[in-house]
């Protein structure tokens, strides 16, 4: 055996090492047209198929693995309070990216982008594309355009709820090729709780061991306690009228729970909650339910000084009665409102999806349903029927 000999075998043989675990570089072949679920009227999706356009320099082409249903995507659905239709839903998606334009080589954050990496997509600034996160720091984006509630234009490939979608320049796109598909899923909801937190912090209420009461245990209630609790804040309790879903909140790392149907008036609820923090009144609360009646409430179950973060109305669910006198002047309560989320909340959020995990807490629980993108109509049909918790369609 001569050195050329052992060359040619070291060769072959660090070629099959790598063969084994292969450095994903290409995406596969591209198909020549991509399937979307096209909101064509009131409750009814229709599969379509559309050619998949020539990519311009700064495009990004995402073969869909997964994307949630939203609460908006239902409201849409069912009213279509937007006048969007005929439109691709689905804004809650992930994918892989497979093409990509000549000017493209980062993400929205600077992390080198590549064909074969994980991507979620956040807001889109079509009017000033050179916008960074950092320049975003305090605004939260709100009103901005999301793919997935675009008007449908001659691309067609615009939301999530599809096979394939084009990613143009002017969008924010993110690498989050370190997080697992039913992470990534979960980007979109947990994006608006860190927001919230972020919020909460502001009023300097909210600290390491606060008795925290959370109210509401939908998505958004249950993805609060998770973050509440990867903050090192354990004495939460949770509020609902579920007993399936005060169970879930446990897991995510409530320590106690209140089923409020178990108690007449809100004299008995309110001892309720504070039996339940031993005696006390909440230093903190966040209100993550659309119900007025949840928003009067919670005001007495909040100790002289504390603090209260209300998120739960994403749309107008009528007036709330409060009493200003007894609920705000006498205990000096804080309140902040938190609505949608900024860039820089969607980079913590990818940090809070990672040490949810190490300290396991288990938040693909929260993806209760599955479907494929065929089986769209049934997937609304489950959310609106307020069955499981988060939907997520999953193509194969
Ligand atoms: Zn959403």
């Amino acid at each position: 055996m001569n050195s050329a000999d052992i060359e040619r075998i070291v060769k072959q043989v660090i070629g099959e090492i790598q063969g084994a675990a292969p450095a994903k570089k290409s995406g596969g072949a591209v198909p020549a047209t991509s399937r979307v679920a096209m909101l064509t009227s009131l409750e009814n999706f229709d599969i379509k198929e559309y050619p998949i356009p020539p990519l311009g320099d700064d495009d990004i082409l995402v073969k869909v693995e997964g994307c949630g249903v939203c609460g908006t995507d239902a409201h849409e659905f069912k009213r279509d309070p937007f006048g969007l239709i005929p439109v691709v839903l689905g804004h809650e998606g992930t994918g892989e990216v497979v093409a990509m334009g000549k000017n493209v080589k980062k993400d929205s954050a600077g992390k080198p982008l590549n064909i074969g990496d994980k991507v979620v997509t956040c807001m889109i600034f079509k009017d000033n594309p050179d916008i960074t996160m950092f320049d975003l720091n305090k605004q939260n984006v709100g009103g901005a355009d999301v793919f997935g509630l675009l008007p449908d234009d001659d691309i067609h490939l615009n939301g999530w709820f599809a096979d394939y979608m084009v990613v143009r320049g002017g969008s924010t796109i993110f690498n989050v090729s370190d997080l697992d598909l039913d992470s990534r899923i979960l980007i979109e909801p947990a994006a608006v709780l860190i927001h919230a937190v972020e919020r909460a912090k502001t009023t300097g209420i909210l600290r390491f061991n606060s008795r925290v009461a959370v109210q509401g245990c939908g998505p958004i209630g249950l993805l609060c306690i998770a973050i509440l609790r990867t903050m090192g804040i354990e004495n939460i309790v949770a509020i609902d009228g579920e007993e399936k879903r005060l169970e879930f909140a446990k897991e995510m790392g409530a320590e106690r729970s209140v089923n409020f149907k178990n108690y007449k008036g809100i004299e008995e609820l309110t001892a309720a909650v504070e039996g339940a923090f031993g005696g006390y009144a909440a230093d903190f609360a966040f209100q993550c339910t659309g119900s007025p009646v949840a928003h009067s409430n919670i005001y007495k179950f909040i100790r002289n000084g504390g603090g209260l973060c209300e998120l739960g109305f994403f749309i107008n669910g009528g007036d709330a009665t409060i009493n200003p006198h007894f609920d705000i002047c006498a205990k000096e309560i804080t309140t902040v409102g938190s609505w949608v989320y900024t860039l820089r909340d969607y980079a913590t959020t990818f940090d809070f999806l990672k040490r949810a995990k190490a300290i396991g807490l288990p938040l693909e629980k929260l993806i209760t349903h599955r479907f494929p993108l065929e089986q769209i109509n049934e997937a609304l049909k489950t959310n609106l029927s307020m069955q499981g918790l988060k939907i997520a369609i999953i193509n194969e």
